[in-house]
């Protein structure tokens, strides 16, 4: 069978030309070609941002917030009929198992664009009355204005739900978008330009383009001066370039960066309950999840017990075929991310770590044995400054450290430049709520992980972003308030 292959989505159409270069996009579990891709040159963005400013001014401008909710709806709809092929797209492309793509995954992009059609139908403009010195009153009415073109650019670790988790909001507050999907996972955001283009959704509202970032799409599209605002997720060091990017003409932007998450384990903890939780926060995804638990404090009493049972819970990781149900862990998402995964190993050696499970890439069988595969990683005994407990690895990797007194764990949680998500558990209730207010971290689970309403605020401090999205968040981001007054 021939590869397919992958092209820019613009003006309600898809656009090949033989001129483009073209990448390759490989199976993560197999290294296998699953597609080609067509790198979107310069004249491709700005035909794309040309046609996202047409209908931004156009068809956008014109409809009502009914019309737009029906927009929304009718994508979540589409992309429940064509549930399945996301599945696949998803899976083939990230190595995820089957099993969390089909229970979590596809079911998350359609819920989003039905929680921000539903937010659409549910907001209400805020009107307030002015009292006058001299008796007479002002009515003021706050309404919202559409930014006109947003570009959206993703990462690959989420490919569908966090692209949708943008353009969902986006088109929600009247503008036109373009899409710049990760290199790495192309296929599901095509699969949306197919179904978009399927129910007709005016021309020009949705547009993807295809590439890298540094000179390349990514790059292109940030610097177009028609692109109005500009959201992104991926890398700290990426979104300072995009952060440059958007200060020539003072657009907007959103900025959803990385992470060094800290959990806390308290000694009044359920035990196995922190232990399952934590091992999901490091392990969930092959650990390349943003709010992911790389740091973990547990009080000394409790540390042996916690190292070993978090071991047990990494060697009962059954790493195999996505496709088959009993996988529940797959590859990383490239033969290159593993390479910086397995350095990161080198260097934890180097720096003292003990090695309590993993530090290397696991011998796969068959098909298999070309892929990105990483085994689930346990450190202790590493100093703070380390490299290792200051940096992203972007793994199954995780390190743990004792601590003798609450001032200590907050000490050491805080203790970053970071400050995206963090976890505490503990039944002590006073302890929890205490404790809570005091980490430094945009979202803060207690005797939790992971748990995310797509209605409350998402976002990081420090250097793991900017603005907060969620729920009546992304609609402050995404369009912009306006207040009439008017002498009555
Ligand atoms: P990345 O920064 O390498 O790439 C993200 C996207 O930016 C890709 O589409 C890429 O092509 C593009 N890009 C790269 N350089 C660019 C440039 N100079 N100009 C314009 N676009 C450019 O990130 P990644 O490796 O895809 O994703 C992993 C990172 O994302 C991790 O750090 C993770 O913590 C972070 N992340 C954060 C969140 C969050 O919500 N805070 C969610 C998921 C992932």
């Amino acid at each position: 069978m021939a590869t397919p292959v992958i092209s820019a989505f613009l003006d309600g159409r898809h656009v090949s030309r033989p001129e483009l270069r073209r990448f390759e996009k490989r199976d993560p579990a197999t290294d296998a070609l699953i597609a080609e891709v067509e790198e979107s040159d310069t004249a491709l963005v700005d035909e794309a941002v040309q046609a996202a400013l047409r209908a931004a001014r156009g068809v956008a401008a014109a409809a009502s917030a009914d019309q737009r909710a029906d927009w929304l709806l009718k994508i979540a709809g589409a992309i429940r009929r064509r549930f399945d092929a996301f599945v696949d797209a998803e899976v083939r492309d990230t190595g995820k198992p089957l099993s969390m793509v089909r229970s979590v995954e596809i079911p998350r992009a359609i819920a989003t664009f039905e929680t921000f059609a539903e937010l659409l139908r549910t907001h209400r403009d805020d009107v307030v009355v002015t009292a006058l010195p001299e008796g007479r009153r002002a009515v003021n009415m706050t309404t919202r204005l559409p930014h006109g073109v947003v570009a959206i650019i993703c990462p690959w670790n989420f490919p569908l739900v966090l692209a949708v988790w943008k353009i969902a909001p986006a088109l929600a507050c009247g503008n036109a978008v373009v899409v710049k999907p990760s290199e790495e996972t192309p296929s599901s955001v095509a699969l949306l330009a197919r179904v978009i283009e399927e129910i007709e959704l005016p021309k020009g509202l949705f547009n993807v383009v295809y590439g890298f970032g540094q000179d390349s799409a990514g790059a292109l599209l940030a610097a177009h001066p028609g692109v109005n605002a500009l959201t992104f997720t991926g890398e700290t060091r990426t979104g300072e370039a995009i952060m440059a990017a958007a200060a020539r003409g003072v657009r907007p932007v959103s900025l959803e960066l990385g992470g060094k998450n800290a959990a806390i384990v308290f000694g009044s903890a359920d035990l196995d309950a922190a232990i399952e939780g934590s091992a999901r926060s490091a392990f969930l995804n092959s650990g390349q999840v943003c709010f992911g638990t790389e740091r973990l404090y547990v009080h000394r009493p409790l540390f042996e017990r916690f190292v070993d049972g978090l071991s047990a819970r990494a060697a009962a990781l059954r790493m195999g075929d996505p496709l088959d149900p009993g996988t529940t862990m797959g590859p990383l998402i490239s033969r290159r991310h593993r390479d910086k995964v397995l350095r990161a190993c080198a260097v934890a050696r180097d720096e003292g770590a003990t090695v309590h499970t993993g530090g290397q890439a696991p011998a796969m069988a068959g098909r298999l044995a070309e892929g990105a595969w990483m085994a689930p990683t346990i450190w202790t005994g590493l100093d703070e400054s380390s490299t290792i407990v200051r940096h992203e690895v972007f793994g199954p990797c995780c390190h743990i450290a004792p601590f003798d007194d609450e001032e200590e764990a907050v000490h050491l949680a805080n203790d970053s430049e970071y400050g995206l998500a963090a976890a505490l558990w503990s039944r002590d209730h006073a302890q929890a709520l205490r404790v809570s207010a005091r980490l430094r971290a945009g979202v803060v689970w207690v005797n939790a992980w992971g748990i995310r309403d797509l209605r409350t605020p998402f976002g990081g401090l420090g250097r793991s972003g900017i603005g907060r999205e969620g729920g009546p968040a992304s609609l402050d981001f995404y369009s912009q308030q306006r207040n009439v007054c008017s002498l009555v």
